[in-house]
């Protein structure tokens, strides 16, 4: 076993080191960035993104990014990986050093032809997306792409490709690997889509694996199988990994060392005990302290900027800290017993907005030779309940469990086998076309994945005007802009 892993593998075991002796075990740098600076052109002018970071990968650690969204997480991946929009992404300075095994000497990959980098893209480094469903290509069956991706990089036949992507499947843990090979993106659920992903990033068994929130979009108990496969991959490969999230329970599961994104700079370094334990800036202080506890209910949700101000200067901003606990913002935070059964009791004495009776979605598994099925996949299976106006209810349960289904049957965008969904009094499910299109502008739905629901082509302006207009809601075009 190489040395790098088994010391990895004694911080795991020996709980969590200080950064100075941590440094000392991970002395085998793989990727050192020093000063990089990504700017982007918009319509509005310039924005940096990242702005003029340094940190260094060693080999076999993985390397949690933590930081809220649009901190310049994905983009400083995407700066490493070259796979920035041009013209309007600039890499203005810095050096991204690639240090090949064995090999004294490291590589500037940002000097690098796009032919030349290509080599690396893919052999030496490789990246998980967030969102599968916009890396795989949806005309293409799984088991192809990663053929493919195998053929480009490695010096083998279609035959040893198959094998080895069959194999692939079944080491990423997907249930009936010959299944998934000819099955297309769409047929597979979001977490053997990201399984599918991370069997392609493996192919070439690359030395660093840069994985962009691979589980943000993954519900928490798949969620959990993908972590505990990066981790065990990881483990027999000695890969080193780049992990970023937005999730601090997942950096503490994962990570050996954090860096803190803030604006497009890091803020704060240091190993995973130093970060959760002895947090040193205020925004990393903000992010521990605005976890919702799970013992008590807040009023509102807790944000970062509760817990520091930060004042735009001249050149970054200025960092001030505030009280560092939530109790401390008001003493008026936490919802009393009292408060929650007088909302309760306010709640269930209203007539429900929305009951639900004996509602079923079923799919069919297969047709017999009239066309007729007579095997389902009973994915909703006569669910009731209510709704009260102003209530908020949650529904959980496993990836799989029939959640989605639900949902979408609720408002006919499949429709159920049977049932009724009555809202306020009228049964959706009897409704014409004309009077359900009216009837959904009162019924909203937040897909799981945003990608799949805004269109490419469309700017996010008009994205959101174009409803308004359907439903031709306010009196003219200028109110809608402004609403
Ligand atoms: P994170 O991954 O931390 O959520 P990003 O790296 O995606 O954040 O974004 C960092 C900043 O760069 C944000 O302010 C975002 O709006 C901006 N940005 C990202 N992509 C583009 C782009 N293609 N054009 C213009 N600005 C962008
Ligand atoms: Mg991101």
């Amino acid at each position: 076993m190489p040395q790098a892993l088994i010391f990895h593998t004694d911080l795991h075991l020996s709980g969590y080191l200080q950064y100075s002796d941590y440094l000392q075990y991970m002395a085998e740098k793989v990727l050192e960035v020093i000063d990089l600076q990504t700017v982007f052109q918009t319509n509005e002018g310039a924005t940096t993104a990242v702005d003029k970071i340094s940190f260094t990968l060693y080999r076999g650690e993985t390397l949690g990014i933590v930081g809220e969204s649009g901190s310049g997480k994905s983009v400083t991946s995407l700066s490493i990986m070259r796979l920035l929009a041009m013209p309007t992404a600039t890499i203005a300075s810095g050096q991204i050093l690639f240090y090949p095994k064995g090999q004294a000497k490291p590589i500037d990959l940002l000097r690098l032809s796009e032919n030349e980098m290509r080599k690396y893209r893919g052999s030496e480094l490789a990246m998980i997306f967030q969102e599968p469903m916009s890396s795989l290509n949806p005309v293409f069956t799984c088991g192809y792409q990663v053929v493919e991706a195998i053929l480009l990089h490695q010096n083998v036949n279609k035959k040893s490709a198959e094998k080895q992507t069959l194999e692939l499947f079944a080491r990423v843990q997907l249930p009936d690997p010959h299944r998934v090979f000819n099955a297309y993106p769409h047929q597979l659920s979001g977490g053997q889509k990201q399984r599918v992903m991370i069997a392609m990033a493996l192919s070439c068994k690359p030395s660093i694996l840069i994985a962009d929130e691979p589980t943000t979009a993954l519900d928490v108990t798949v969620q959990k199988t993908i972590l505990e496969l990066l981790r065990k991959l990881q483990h027999e490969e000695e890969e080193s990994i780049i992990f970023i999230t937005h999730d601090l329970g997942v950096i503490a599961e994962v990570a050996d060392r954090v860096l803190v994104m803030y604006k497009g700079r890091i803020v704060e370094q240091g190993s995973v005990y130093d970060i959760f334990k002895k947090p040193q800036h205020p925004y990393t202080k903000g992010l521990l302290a605005c976890r919702p506890p799970l013992d008590y209910r807040l009023k509102r949700l807790p944000i970062v900027s509760d817990f520091m101000t930060a004042i735009p200067t001249k050149d970054w901003f200025e960092i001030e800290e505030k009280p560092t606990t939530i109790k401390e913002i008001t003493d008026d935070v936490i919802v009393t017993h009292d408060e929650q059964n007088a909302r309760l009791t306010d709640l269930y004495i209203q007539r429900p907005l929305i009951s639900v009776e004996n509602i079923s979605t079923w799919f069919p598994r297969s047709n017999n030779w009239i066309g007729v099925s007579n095997d389902y996949i009973k994915a909703v299976d006569n669910i009731s309940f209510e709704v009260y106006p102003g209530e908020t209810l949650g529904l959980v349960g496993e990836s799989g469990c029939g959640k989605t289904t639900l949902g979408r049957s609720l408002l006919r965008l499949i429709e159920p086998q049977q049932g009724s969904v009555y809202y306020q009094g009228k049964d959706l499910m009897k409704m014409t076309p004309d009077a359900l299109k009216k009837q959904r502008r009162q019924m909203q739905i937040i897909f799981q994945d945003p990608f799949s629901s805004l269109n490419p082509r469309s700017t996010i302006g008009n994205a959101i005007i174009e409803p308004m207009q359907v439903h031709e809601l306010y009196s003219s075009e200028a109110e809608r802009i402004k609403r």
